[in-house]
């Protein structure tokens, strides 16, 4: 008897210590679940390409609500007020967003500008007293992460990363079946991230706004693929860099960078990253027992791919629309994803960044 009760309080012991995991799933099991709970209300901060895209997918979250715009151009605003239904109290401009931390109606504010610009425009938010969610990569170098990490503690705020791959169901489902020890000994992941640049005025080349070229924008999802397909954090560095149009691709502008990553288990990774080549999507990774393949691997989707265990089936739902109502649970309810959205998760793909501009700087390997 005695010995009955211990097991079952070291079982509830565990179970109370092993946090609650968010699967992406449960709350689109059936899009007729009814959701009665604390809603995120956000407002999204740069009302470009990629906040149009979070906006639409937004509309279909069970967690989480935009009800709120940060912008410098009142056009826009106008725009995003009519098709949104935004009022009019819940609209900044960049000069006076400070002024958020008044309004009640908004708990958090998704930074979606110009990488160069998240730093300072995250910790004006954190000291408005507001969660922040930023886009990746979080900010220019891991110094600049480590501020904001810093700031959103200090204000006692959430910060979490756009890290949307972290709730889609086909990733999550090879990151479990890599937890289960499905692949067995890890050995050997391959990542491909680029596409082809086009205009070449837009921020995304300019050093002061981008922070660097295709390394900040596209390879950062091999960076991250990486650590979340193999489970590890790397421990040291190599990477090359080939530049055929010196014009374009301007002093800390990386056109195309391969990089390869050493991990504690012997693990080895192997990634391009490009601003110069099209339909560069693709993860592969291999171990004693087994093999996952994905292709196109981090796009918007779907998602697709195989392991050694036929394909991948899960549904496809619009990344953002998980990724939103996957903040809201961490938020209110503490459920985590798979792997952590949070400040830190972003600060290690920013050393690694680092580190990698060194090594093609200096050829050497560089130790993490
Ligand atoms: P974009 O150029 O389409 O939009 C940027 C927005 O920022 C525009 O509305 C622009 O007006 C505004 N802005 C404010 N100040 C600015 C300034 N000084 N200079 C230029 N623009 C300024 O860019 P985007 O594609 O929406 O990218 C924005 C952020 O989102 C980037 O950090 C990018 O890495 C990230 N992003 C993430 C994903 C993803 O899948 N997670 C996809 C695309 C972009």
């Amino acid at each position: 008897m005695t010995t009955r009760r211990k097991f079952l309080e070291k079982i509830s012991a565990t179970s109370v210590a092993v946090p609650l995991l968010y699967s992406p799933l449960n709350l689109f099991a059936s899009s007729t679940v009814h959701y009665e709970g604390p809603v995120l209300n956000v407002a999204i901060m740069g009302l470009g390409s990629y906040g149009t895209r979070v906006a639409e997918a937004m509309q279909a979250c069970k967690r989480a609500k935009l009800v709120g715009v940060i912008s410098g151009t009142p056009s826009k605003v106008k725009k995003w007020q009519s098709t949104y239904g935004i009022p009019s109290k819940n609209c900044y401009n960049y000069d006076n967003f400070d002024a958020i931390k008044d309004n009640p109606d908004i708990d958090a504010v998704y930074v979606i500008t110009p990488n160069g610009l998240h730093k300072d425009q995250s910790i004006r938010v954190a000291k408005a007293g507001k969660h922040v969610i930023c886009e990746k990569p979080m900010g220019i170098n891991a110094q600049e992460g480590q501020e904001m990490v810093d700031a959103c503690k200090a204000a006692n705020v959430k910060l979490l990363i756009g890290y949307r791959m972290h709730f889609e169901p086909k990733t999550v489902a090879v990151i479990k079946m890599r937890k289960e020890g499905q692949f067995g000994d890890l050995k050997f992941f391959q990542g491909q991230s680029g596409f082809t640049i086009g205009d070449p005025n837009q921020w995304r080349l300019n050093k002061e706004l981008s922070g660097g070229g295709a390394m900040m924008d596209i390879g950062i999802y091999s960076i991250n693929g990486a650590r979340y397909m193999l489970g590890e954090e790397p421990i040291w560095v190599t990477a090359q860099e080939t530049k055929t149009d010196p014009v374009k691709f301007k002093e800390g502008i990386d056109e195309t960078i391969q990089f390869q990553m050493g991990f504690p288990s012997g693990a080895v990774a192997n990634c391009l990253s490009t601003y110069n080549m099209n339909n560069l999507d693709r993860f592969f990774m291999t171990g004693s027992k087994g093999i996952v393949e994905m292709q196109p691997s981090t796009g918007y989707g779907p998602i697709e791919g195989r392991t050694h265990e036929g394909p991948l089936t899960q549904p496809h739902i619009t990344h953002q629309t998980l990724q939103m109502d996957g903040m809201a649970a961490l938020i209110f309810d503490g459920i985590k994803p798979i792997v952590p959205v949070d400040g830190e998760e972003g600060v290690k793909d920013m050393k690694i960044i680092d580190a990698i501009f060194q090594a093609t700087k200096t050829g050497e390997k560089v130790m993490l």
